[in-house]
């Protein structure tokens, strides 16, 4: 039986040292694995126990990162477990087959892009003339196809960002704020399509996923069982689902208990489809 398990990467299963949210005492601290070096220095991190998690899982299921990263920036992720054959990148954009991104599926998704929503270009004007240099430290496009802002937190004013998802929103796109960052995608980029997509292509039987930001909820969605974590923009909106399971944990040993649970859930999937 072929279970699938399709999870965000960012704040779902590794984390930067802002994001860790170590609150235990420090001798009490997990021992933590760095998977990913930026500019030469160490910039996420999963616990050990995670990374032993990812690695068993690897052998079970069919992992899939999903993540919103450019492809670039998912290639510095070093992951432990065996190379994954598929990820999803650029929020759905681009589905990488053993590294290399799917030419169909990308002409797919350009061509929805085209018919459903505003371009990227109407996006990016509006990023620009409605923001204020004084709070925005980067505007940033993603492999032609979204946008988004690093910005200061505390400067940010507290309405803009809502704001911004209405007029968004009136034009087929959608808002959401991660750490430092402000995204603007497209509606129809999501990674439950590419999720979708690789469910049928590999067969699976049973879908997992896992995601902690407004973008993964389409993702949890797609899934058949899922699971966030205590912290995030889900978390913040209270948001729920029947088949997504609300954790209390948070920070990094969020990342720990997700593995967990896909694991457990991949492995009671394996007896049951050998009985
Ligand atoms: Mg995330």
């Amino acid at each position: 039986m072929t279970v699938l398990v399709a999870s965000d990467l960012d704040r779902t299963l590794i984390y930067s040292a802002a994001a860790l949210a170590l609150t235990m005492p420090d001798a009490r601290a997990p021992r933590l694995l760095c998977v990913e070096v930026h500019e030469a220095k160490p910039l996420s991190y999963m616990t050990e126990t995670a990374a032993r998690l990812l690695t068993e899982l690897g052998d079970t299921a069919v992992f899939v990162p999903a993540t919103t990263r450019t492809r670039k920036q998912y290639e510095r992720i070093n992951l432990p477990g065996p190379p994954a054959q598929y990820a999803i990148c650029a929020n759905g954009g681009h589905l990488l087959v053993d590294g290399v991104t799917d030419a169909d599926w990308h002409a797919r998704v350009q061509a929805r892009l085209a018919d459903e929503c505003a371009p990227l270009a109407e996006v990016r004007e509006h990023l620009l003339r409605s923001s204020d240099p004084v709070w925005v430290r980067k505007h940033r496009v993603a492999e032609d196809l979204f946008a988004y802002l690093v910005v200061e937190r505390e400067l940010l004013p507290a309405d803009w960002v809502k704001e911004l998802a209405v007029w968004a929103e009136n034009r087929g796109w959608t808002v959401s704020l991660q750490g430092r960052k402000i995204y603007a995608v497209p509606k129809p980029l999501t990674k439950g399509a590419a999720v979708r997509e690789l469910a049928r292509r590999t067969g699976a039987e049973l879908t997992l996923a896992a995601g902690d930001s407004l973008l993964d909820a389409d993702l949890l969605l797609a899934a058949d069982r899922g699971w966030r974590p205590g912290h995030g923009e889900l978390a913040d909106a209270g948001w729920s689902a029947p088949e997504v399971g609300a954790l209390p944990e948070r920070g990094v040993l969020a990342g720990e208990r997700i593995l967990g649970e896909f694991l457990g859930a991949a492995r009671t999937a394996a007896v049951r489809g050998r009985g």
